[in-house]
């Protein structure tokens, strides 16, 4: 958020801080949609890395199934408000490469999750203390960073997904990058998905076949809250 430069930045931080630190993730919502608008629709300001955009407005058409704003993933809860993507602004270029590469072999992404605030991995944690899946709190994902991004791959042709070793967010030693007990289509597709994402300048992780980091990702901090 360019806060400040209007003189409603500063105030509308401390009001959705504080719905957020009651425990409402929907005020930070309606805030970064703000925040989003107001980036948008002023011209003086340039556009920088690590502002925080809504991933679809960068990928036109992109493919979401944001699970977090749904009952179907791990906690059984409805946690995020609205389906809805926001990464920075660096990362979700890096993505919209990934996309038109991947549209040369038919292929395109579906985006389970982006970025994530530091309340809902609070809540995360207390349901799945085990940060081999989740990441603690007190350290932050790199998704509270707007840096980290849950995905597959889907056929351009018919949206279905590609057959991959496990669902979205399941937390068994199957899910691992390198798990080798698995028919030879399912290791060739999340081989797919993790040199196209490297490519264009993603790090995976160990545990989860689905989740890739920023290889920029220390550039931006931990946010309840876009700045
Ligand atoms: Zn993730």
């Amino acid at each position: 958020m360019k806060t400040n430069r209007n003189g409603q930045g500063s105030s509308l931080f401390s009001f959705c801080f504080f719905r957020l630190v009651c425990g409402s993730t929907r005020p930070f919502f309606a805030a970064l949609v703000v925040a989003v608008v107001l980036a948008s629709g002023c011209r003086t300001v340039p556009e920088r890395p690590d502002d925080f955009v809504e991933l679809t407005t960068v990928i036109p058409g992109l493919v979401l199934d944001i699970r977090y704003a749904t009952t179907n993933n791990f906690t059984g809860q409805k946690v995020y408000p609205d389906a809805r993507c926001f990464l920075r602004r660096a990362t979700a270029e890096k993505l919209k490469r990934v996309q038109a590469d991947l549209a040369k072999q038919g292929l395109a992404l579906k985006i389970f999750d982006g970025f994530r605030p530091l309340a809902v991995q609070r809540k995360f944690w207390e349901i799945m203390p085990d940060d081999r899946y989740v990441a603690n709190p007190a350290k932050g994902s790199r998704h509270n960073r707007g840096a980290a991004v849950d995905l597959t791959l889907i056929r351009l042709s018919s949206g279905q997904e590609l057959p991959m070793p496990t669902p979205f967010d399941d937390f068994s030693e199957r899910a691992g990058r390198d798990y080798a007990n698995l028919p030879g289509e399912l290791i060739r597709n999340r081989t797919l998905l993790r040199e196209v994402m490297e490519k264009h300048g993603f790090v995976g992780l160990t545990t989860e076949w689905w989740h890739f980091d920023d290889a920029d990702w220390k550039n931006y901090p931990i946010a309840d809250m876009p700045k």
